[in-house]
């Protein structure tokens, strides 16, 4: 008998992770890997936070927290969900999950029946195809250029529409492109959708302060939305708490039940310190990580300005998130120091091997054209891995 199911043959690796760890192996090797691959901030939980946690475990949160989340925290993202998108929930609507990324798996495996379809605009976060795949699902990618931005358009969405249509899951600010939808654009994907009102939305913002523009905008904030709409978000981004694992829901309450049921049986109530440290994160005023966002921008503008120095390197202009996802197709087809570039994938490892340059594969995201680089680093190894790749492709 087969050892391993069909359902993990099947998954792809995680593309983010993968390369993470090969970073890791490459540098225990001695190799000087600068790594741009992970998207995760390279900045210290703030004090305050690390405080709430100190405080946490002398006063003894060792116990099981309710499956869903403590009470007082769910108040916490009942408060930040009114404060920062307007949006108003009742703690039934609300499930804390060990990271945003637990929280997906929950939503698609409380909703997605075999066959159904989910449309995500391409690209998209990485494990968004997997994780619905795995629930036996169908990813419905709409590709998007840089001439939209990486945006769906409404007629996209419309197009893309089909009697099996069960969802739509999308990020802004998006990972992997920076790109953020504004209000009308928002209203433009709603009014195609409230033509189809069986079609729900996951809407991925956590990303949601990691934002150069200003005015994050929740798609769940339209009342013909609202009912419809599961919006996903986390502290790993914005207080700089990727390794504390706590995500959360804010959506309907059939669903949010359906989720803690599931959750119930998999894995019970997140990290009970991490759960008590997000309280204060979350109530604190966003401009007390605004120093985080401020460094994301100058770092934005630099890797820009350097990339647009290389011939071949298209991009558009992330106004949030910290990715840049670079057109790099100029290059398929050339062999560089005896290595033939085919795809994004073979470029990417070419500038692992070449550059000592950590990347990610575009077609992981659902776009070969291209290759993400994530520029949570500091401005030094931004400036040395772009001379590294210049270097490396003349
Ligand atoms: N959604 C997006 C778009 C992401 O980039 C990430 C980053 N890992 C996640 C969800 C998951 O975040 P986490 O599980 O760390 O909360
Ligand atoms: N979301 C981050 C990224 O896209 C972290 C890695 C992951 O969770 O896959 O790089």
């Amino acid at each position: 008998m087969q050892l391993l199911s069909d359902r993990i043959l099947n998954m792809a690796t995680s593309a983010t992770l993968a390369m993470a760890a090969k970073a890791r192996e490459l540098r225990t090797e001695g190799k000087d890997i600068i790594g741009l691959s992970l998207g995760e901030p390279d900045f210290n939980t703030p004090d305050f936070i690390k405080d709430a946690a100190i405080q946490a475990i002398n006063d003894n949160y060792n116990s099981y927290s309710p499956v869903d989340g403590y009470a007082d925290l769910k108040q916490a993202i009942i408060t930040k969900f009114k404060r920062d998108n307007n949006l108003t929930y009742t703690p039934t609507q609300i499930v804390v999950s060990t990271g945003a990324k637990q929280s997906l798996a929950n939503v698609a495996a409380v909703m997605v029946n075999k066959g159904d379809e989910v449309i995500m605009p391409c690209p998209y976060w990485v494990s968004y195809a997997d994780i619905v795949k795995l629930n036996e699902g169908i990813p419905v990618e709409v590709p998007t250029t840089i001439a939209t931005d990486f945006k769906m358009t409404p007629e996209q969405l419309e197009a893309a529409i089909t009697p099996k249509t069960k969802m739509i899951w999308f990020s802004s600010p998006c990972n992997p492109s920076g790109s953020i939808y504004s209000k009308e654009e928002l209203r433009g994907l709603a009014d195609v959708l409230v033509k189809y009102p069986d079609i729900y939305v996951v809407s991925d913002e956590i990303y949601e302060h990691i934002n150069y523009v200003g005015g994050h905008e929740s798609i769940a904030q339209f009342e013909d939305m609202y009912d419809r709409t599961i919006t996903v978000n986390g502290v790993s981004k914005a207080f700089a708490m990727t390794g504390w694992r706590i995500g959360y829901i804010g959506g309907p309450e059939k669903i949010a039940r359906a989720c803690n049921k599931m959750q119930g049986q998999i894995t019970s109530g997140a990290n009970c310190i991490a759960q008590r440290a997000t309280i204060t994160a979350l109530n604190a005023e966003p401009s007390k990580v605004k120093y985080m966002i401020d460094e994301f921008k100058v770092r934005r503008d630099l890797i820009l300005s350097l990339l647009n120095e290389i011939e071949g390197f298209k991009t558009n202009t992330p106004e949030g998130a910290f990715y840049v996802f670079p057109n790099i197709s100029h290059f398929f087809g050339k062999t560089l120091r005896g290595k033939t570039i085919n795809n994004a994938s073979d470029f990417s490892m070419y500038l692992l091997e070449e550059a000592l340059v950590a990347t990610v594969d575009g077609g992981a995201f659902g776009n070969p054209d291209c290759i993400r680089i994530s520029y949570a680093a500091s401005q030094e190894q931004i400036i040395e891995a772009i001379k590294r790749i210049k270097e490396a492709l003349s």
